[in-house]
């Protein structure tokens, strides 16, 4: 059987125990009754025998006294002192005889004693007993005895009634009602002292003496019952009913009890799984700081069973030596009550001597009836926090300083308001910004877009000082938007650069001059040549006109001709006085094949009188490019020109320019490759320093120029063997340029 089963029957037991006991108690009254009523019809048995035989002992007694009174008479008189004697002696001491005579054969009386004389009555009949009579509802019978001579009989008459008085003593008649019976069942006589019992036991028992068919029934008393007995039954019924009506009580307590305990099980449960599950540390003092309780957690926090802890007083053993004064002095405070309600920070220890940190909030333990009996404290491990805060501020400061180290100022700024939230040092000493904290700084410098970030150069009038100001929209540690600004400062960047430009512009200027002298010679030739056809149109259209009949188709085709030469020529010196001319780098749309076209043309000369073979190589078309052109006209002259000059000791039929104009990752790609006297690969990159030169009337600043004009476009610029004999300079320059190439 289940407990729970067990327990719902467990209330009817004592029901069923008291109602077995009412039951077996009643099964015992009624035994106890059975026995009691034989126990007392043995008695009465007993009692009666005893009864007869006292009685017909004193029928006896009284029958041998009269049969010695009858042998008295033998001889002698009734008026003999010896049978007076007798005689009276018998009717004292058996007052039953109530009549005593002597009588003659015919039952005349002849005498007969003065005591008993009503009863002097003849007797007829043999010796022995005679008849029973009642005379006045008294029970009476004769008996006689013949005196030795036959003659006579002396006769008594015994009073039954008086008989039974005398016979029956006291004890008996206090228990019963003794009652004598004639033949048929006749009351004769009775002796009682009280009323008779109807339903009580009755015994009978006969009388062999005198031989009358006489009987004694003995009759029980009523007996009053006692109260005691008479209420025993309802007591005892009153009892068990009260044993149920108790243990259906006790039945409802225990099943609210039940229902109370089952509720609380339930809850010490909870409150037992809260407590387990708590991660808090708890520990529970009297007021003497002896442990009361500890909680799991705790335990398993300092590594004690809680059965070693409860009831330990300080110090206690999770108390590192090194930190018992500290702890003592918690532990003090604690039990005076300076409840610190930050807590106290407190280095425990586990068994195993690992030490870790707490913090203890203590407050007072407070009973059910309100009464204070100790204190409580939870603690926290803040090991980990600690540790995590340890190494925070170590990123932190980290943090700090990189951005300190960092060149450039960085600020972060509310999105909203625009109140600074962090600057590094570089920003608070640009900015004049000593403590930032709590101050309100908007970057005034910088349009702030949202898409795409701001990346942009900034001059500080106020400092004289350029920033690279990049500026970009971030969500901050707690998620709201900020401004990320990062001002590197270009100041000297930029003075460095624009000195750069103007040493180029100068050195351009002197190389436009120096390449001016050099080309004055070939533009003397170039110029020529228009000239002369100038002049050999001129002298042929006078000629057409001093024809009788001028040709004048002739003359206008002439004309054309040297109009065409003219403005050839005009083209030739604009574009000296262009190349010569001191000028800002001037970007535009330009397309490389008219470049090309155009330093041909200028080269021309150069390329017929060497007898050098030019070869042009396009595999695709090419998109414009954004470039200065004049520069990149520069550049191509130079490189073509170095080429021819380097092919000046070669064989005729060696004398080859191929010129190539390729796309390559985004940037036109053009090579210059020529049969010339090449160049050792150790002085590849020489050649690019000012002032190298292998020529006689050589100033070595050519292919520097040209590099600064291609480097100055984002490209590059290098020369390398020419597979085959001589060498082959090539440059890139990317197509792109245009969005983001611009000059202040
Ligand atoms: P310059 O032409 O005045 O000497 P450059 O800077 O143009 O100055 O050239 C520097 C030197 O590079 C030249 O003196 C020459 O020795 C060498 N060089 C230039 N181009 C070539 C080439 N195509 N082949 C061989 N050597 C060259």
């Amino acid at each position: 059987m289940t407990p729970s089963r067990a327990h719902r029957w467990l209330p009817l037991v004592p029901g069923l125990l008291a109602a077995l006991f009412t039951l077996a108690f009643s099964g015992y009254l009624l035994l106890a009754r059975g026995e009691a009523a034989e126990q007392r019809a043995a008695t009465m048995e007993q009692d009666l025998l005893w009864q007869k035989q006292a009685i017909e002992q004193q029928m006896n007694v009284d029958r041998d006294a009269v049969l010695g009174l009858a042998a008295t008479l033998a001889g002698a008189d009734f008026g003999s002192p010896v049978f007076q004697a007798r005689a009276l002696s018998l009717l004292q001491t058996s007052p039953e005889i109530v009549g005593l005579s002597v009588q003659d054969g015919r039952g005349q009386v002849e005498w007969h004693s003065s005591q008993a004389s009503q009863w002097a009555l003849p007797y007829r009949g043999d010796p022995g007993w005679g008849e029973l009579w009642v005379s006045h509802g008294q029970p009476r019978v004769q008996y006689a005895v013949a005196t030795p001579d036959r003659r006579r009989m002396v006769v008594i008459v015994l009073a039954l009634d008086r008989l039974l008085q005398q016979q029956v003593p006291w004890w008996i008649a206090q228990r019963y009602q003794m009652t004598l019976y004639g033949p048929g069942y006749v009351p004769l006589a009775s002796k009682y002292q009280r009323q008779l019992d109807l339903a009580g036991e009755i015994g009978h028992i006969n009388l062999t003496e005198p031989p009358l068919g006489l009987s004694l029934k003995a009759e029980v008393y009523q007996t009053r019952a006692r109260p005691v007995t008479l209420a025993l039954p309802w007591v005892l019924f009153g009892l068990a009913l009260a044993m149920l009506a108790s243990t259906w009580a006790l039945g409802r307590v225990m099943r609210v009890r039940e229902v109370a305990e089952i509720r609380l099980r339930a809850e010490t449960a909870l409150r037992k799984a809260m407590e387990d599950s708590l991660v808090t540390g708890l520990r529970a003092m009297d007021k003497h700081g002896r442990i009361l309780y500890v909680n799991r957690a705790f335990c398993e926090m300092v590594g004690y069973r809680a059965e070693e802890l409860i009831g330990h007083h300080p110090p206690m053993p999770y108390w590192p030596a090194e930190e018992l004064e500290r702890c003592e002095a918690v532990f003090d405070a604690i039990l005076a009550g300076r409840l610190d309600p930050n807590g106290f920070a407190v280095r425990f220890m586990r068994r195993n001597g690992e030490r870790f940190d707490v913090r203890v909030y203590a407050s007072r333990l407070i009973d059910g009836e309100g009464e204070h009996i100790g204190w409580m404290g939870s603690m926290y491990d803040i090991t980990e926090i600690r540790r995590e805060r340890e190494a925070l501020q170590a990123s932190h400061e980290r943090f700090v300083t990189v951005m300190n180290g960092l060149d450039a100022a960085v600020a972060v700024s509310d999105a909203q308001t625009g109140e600074l939230l962090m600057s590094n040092q570089l920003f608070d000493r640009a900015f004049g910004l000593p403590d930032w904290r709590g101050r309100c700084c908007i970057l005034p410098f910088l349009p702030r877009r949202t898409e795409p970030p701001v990346d942009a150069e900034w001059y500080d009038g106020f400092r004289q000082n350029w920033y690279q100001v990049k500026s970009r929209q971030s969500v901050w540690v707690d998620g709201s938007a900020v401004w990320l600004e990062i001002a590197t400062d270009i100041t000297a960047l930029k003075t460095a650069a624009e000195r750069e430009r103007r040493q180029n512009e100068t050195l351009q200027q002197t190389a436009r001059l120096i390449s001016m002298g050099e080309m004055a010679s070939s533009l003397a030739h170039e110029l020529n040549q228009p000239l002369g056809a100038i002049a050999s149109y001129a002298s042929g259209c006078r000629n057409i006109l001093a024809a009788p009949a001028p040709n004048l188709t002739q003359l206008d085709q002439a004309i054309d001709k040297m109009a065409e030469q003219a403005k050839r020529a005009g083209h030739i010196i604009r574009g000296i006085r262009e190349f010569v001319q001191r000028r800002a780098p001037h970007r535009k749309r330009c397309d490389i094949g008219t470049l090309l076209d155009t330093v041909l043309g200028l080269l021309g000369h150069e390329i017929v009188r060497r007898g050098v073979d030019v070869s042009i190589a396009q595999a695709e078309a090419l998109p414009p490019l954004y470039a200065d052109a004049v520069m990149l006209e520069q550049v191509l002259f130079n490189l073509i020109k170095n080429a021819l000059e380097a092919m000046d000791n070669a064989a005729p039929d060696r004398r080859q320019l191929a010129i190539s104009l390729t796309r390559h990752n985004g940037a036109l790609k053009v090579v210059i490759a020529d049969r010339g006297t090449g160049i050792a690969p150790e002085q590849l990159e020489q050649l690019f320093k000012p002032f190298f030169t292998t020529k006689d009337a050589g100033m070595g600043m050519g292919l520097n120029i040209c590099r600064s004009i291609i480097e100055h476009h984002h490209g590059r610029l290098w020369a390398e063997a020419n597979p085959g004999g001589g060498c082959r300079f090539v440059f890139t320059v990317p197509f792109s340029e245009e969005t983001d190439a611009h000059e202040p």
